[in-house]
């Protein structure tokens, strides 16, 4: 670990010469040249797969894909290799989840408990399965704020509740609710929680273990790798509960007409060649990320988000969505719609996001239908905060005319 240099850490991002001020990184973080150098030297020096063919290179590809589980394992403290499936994203991981593990569990007047302030990826997978078993989705309401209200849950859970699903981290205020003391509630009435981690494995690497979290979904993309790679991270005895999801190649052990029989986890969960560049970029990203201090990286992003809320608050009718010093400042301007501001940003090449941010159920507890959305990482500056209240103000000065 090293003291965080923005400067020096903002080199490292080639994206970031081509003049955008680019604070869109809670849709999907830029790519440092690290993990740029593993993905090309992968696909230009290692013809192979993993587990399956049996020439040399092949076998060192299977053993730097098994490495890297490794390293996820130990990014998030889990206790074992195996307790890390590969997936697609945050996505994919819920929806395994979801159809593979709590589908033939969930029983008709069933309960599956999920934050307002959720992203639709840990709702819509609920939704589907409660369709799919004539179980309910029960809601768990946010704060003024938007923050989910944990001090709600205990007359939520019941004897009817199969699981707490819960963000880490909002993708729209950026709000960290108290996810140790959800688990404990959740865990003292024998519900297991899954934890989506798509925001806030960046901001936060949780200790899954001390957590004591059942399942944390997130992606790769997020987190300075590459897109279409993504983790679930389950508990032994839960990943070994759940039957296979996808069926194909190497996730059996024996296949006959009429049967198979599964392999072990986590292997059961990854049918079919896998993103084997996915994975050797998303380990090159943790190798990296190993030589950043965290924590004063992440300081400085919210250093630069509060300085963007400050500038912007002298605007008449600015209004912030941002609480708990978050990195990301959601915010709107009174009168002016999200979608004509943002056109106007994007033509002074300021990239940022403005809607619903797939959070539909939190924009109507916010009363609000969209806002623009400042994401800031720390390889933003203090030029990229003054190129936004600059353009906004110009744009503003335009919809006026
Ligand atoms: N949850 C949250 C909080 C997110 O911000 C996102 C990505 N915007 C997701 C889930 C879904 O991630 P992905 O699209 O990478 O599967």
């Amino acid at each position: 670990m090293t003291d965080f240099n923005p400067a020096g850490f903002r080199q490292h991002f080639p994206a970031l010469s081509q003049g955008q001020c680019y604070l869109d990184s809670a849709a999907t973080a830029l790519k440092p040249q690290a993990v740029i150098d593993a993905t090309v030297n992968f696909y230009s020096q290692e013809g192979a797969t993993v587990h399956r063919s049996q020439h040399r290179a092949a076998q060192t590809l299977t053993e730097q894909y098994e490495q890297a589980r490794l390293q996820m394992a130990q990014w998030i403290n889990a206790p074992r290799n195996e307790n890390i499936v590969w997936t697609r994203g945050t996505t994919e991981s819920i929806n395994l989840v979801a159809q593979s593990w709590l589908r033939p569990r969930l029983l008709p007047g069933d309960e599956i408990i999920v934050s307002q302030a959720e992203h639709h990826a840990n709702l819509i997978p609920w939704l589907m399965v409660a369709q799919q078993c004539q179980a309910h989705v029960v809601t768990l309401p946010v704060d003024q704020l938007g923050i989910p209200d944990i001090s709600t849950l205990p007359r939520l859970l019941s004897s009817k509740t199969r699981l707490l699903a819960l963000t880490q981290m909002s993708n729209v205020t950026g709000a960290m609710p108290d996810i140790a003391r959800a688990v404990e509630l959740a865990h003292a009435n024998g519900t297991p929680v899954l934890i989506d981690g798509a925001q806030g494995v960046v901001h936060c690497a949780p200790d899954v273990k001390q957590l004591d979290i059942d399942f944390y979904a997130f992606s790769g993309h997020k987190l300075y790798g590459p897109t279409g790679i993504g983790v679930l991270y389950g508990k032994t005895e839960l990943l070994e509960s759940m039957s296979p999801w996808q069926g194909g190649g190497k996730m059996l052990t024996q296949a006959s007409m009429t049967d198979f029989t599964p392999q072990a986890v986590p292997h059961r969960f990854e049918a079919g060649t896998p993103n084997i560049a996915g994975v050797i970029g998303m380990s090159a990203a943790l190798k990296w990320l190993k030589t950043v201090d965290m924590q004063a990286a992440e300081k400085h992003a919210q250093h630069l988000a509060a300085l963007a809320e400050e500038q912007l608050a002298q605007i008449e009718g600015f209004r912030s969505f941002r609480v708990q010093h978050s990195s990301v400042l959601a915010f709107d301007i009174a009168g002016e719609h999200h979608s004509d501001l943002v056109a106007l940003l994007a033509e002074q090449a300021i990239a940022l996001r403005a809607g619903q941010h797939c959070a539909q159920p939190l924009m109507n507890a916010l009363g609000i239908s969209g806002t623009l959305r400042a994401s800031f990482a720390p390889y933003n500056n203090e030029q990229d905060v003054t190129r936004l209240v600059v353009a906004v103000k110009y744009a503003l000065d335009l919809l006026a005319d």
